[in-house]
């Protein structure tokens, strides 16, 4: 089996992970070799990781390592794919050409995901002429490697052979599967968790407590293992602001984003990666 993953970063270089431990050939593309070596190291250290837990030995770590092809070609990706993930940042136009040259060097018979958080399927599907039966969403959950849900959503065009072998591929990745049967904006999961988060926001913006408070009463209130406000740090308050707008677009103000956050993505204290969100990092 091959995999063709397009976009390395937080999401991609964790599904090429996935893809390549449960023993496929994988292609993970990204726009510059300076990507490419960020994502590389993300998924060296990650297996450094199950090592050391003893899930994986070195040898297993090294093969898997070995499977994944690091390219800047589109072609060399897709090509020979049996499936083809997509997880560039979440822009519906770039989804839509990224995934439209890809499909082009891919095998017509090709399962074709999209890594969005909430973008329509059947939107990012219109760009794909004969294609769109094949498209269905693959909504892995940060990190990829860690996370046990995959949530499938299907468009209103994609094919129920399809929703089949994108469960298949999920369980294979050692996945738990739901699917979403409507392509609503948010499907089920960033559409509930985003008012959480969101509320949680306003608190902290309103002085009600702080970000520490917060996270604290939801972790051991609710049982969650993160608090909202860690989580969106972890994920990326650009991330989180885009889903945020198009939310807004598609079930109205309820999800309007604050200005304190528009505020800190404009300020690039973006979570961890930018080393400053909710919280400070090192
Ligand atoms: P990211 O910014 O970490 O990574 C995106 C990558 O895509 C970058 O490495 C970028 O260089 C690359 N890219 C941009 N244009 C490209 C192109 N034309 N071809 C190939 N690569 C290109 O973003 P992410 O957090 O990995 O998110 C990816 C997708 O997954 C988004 O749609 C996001 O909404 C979704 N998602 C994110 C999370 C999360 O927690 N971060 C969770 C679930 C889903």
């Amino acid at each position: 089996m091959k995999t063709a993953v397009i976009g390395g970063g937080i999401m991609g270089n964790g599904i090429a992970q996935l893809a390549a431990m449960a023993g496929d050939e994988v292609a993970l593309r990204d726009v510059s070799d300076e990507k490419l070596d960020v994502a590389r190291a993300a998924i060296e250290k990650s297996l450094g990781r199950f090592v050391k837990k003893e899930r994986i030995d070195e040898a297993g770590a090294a093969e898997a390592l070995g499977r994944i092809e690091f390219t800047t070609s589109v072609e060399a990706a897709a090509s020979g794919a049996d499936t083809l993930v997509e997880a560039v940042p979440e822009i519906l136009g770039l989804k839509q050409e990224v995934l439209g040259e890809a499909v082009s060097f891919a095998p017509d018979t090709a399962l074709i995901g999209t890594n969005t958080s909430q973008l329509s399927i059947t939107s990012i599907a219109s760009a794909l002429g004969d294609a769109a039966p094949r498209l269905i969403g693959t909504h892995f959950f940060n990190p990829p490697v860690m996370m046990r849900l995959l949530e499938l959503v299907v468009g209103l065009q994609t094919a129920e052979s399809e929703i089949e072998r994108a469960r298949e591929f999920g369980v294979r990745l050692g996945k738990e599967v739901v699917v979403c049967r409507k392509d609503s904006p948010g499907f089920i999961t960033s559409r509930a968790y985003a008012i959480l988060r969101l509320e949680c926001l306003r608190m902290l913006e309103e002085g009600v407590a702080t970000a520490e408070d917060i996270d604290k009463a939801l972790k051991l209130g609710f049982n969650f293992p993160m608090g909202p406000l860690e989580l969106g740090d972890m994920n990326g308050l650009d991330t989180y602001l885009h889903a945020l707008e198009g939310l807004t677009e598609a079930h109205g103000d309820r999800f309007a984003p604050t200005v304190g956050l528009k505020n800190m993505v404009s300020a690039n204290r973006l979570g961890r990666k930018t080393g400053a969100g909710f919280y400070e990092y090192d």
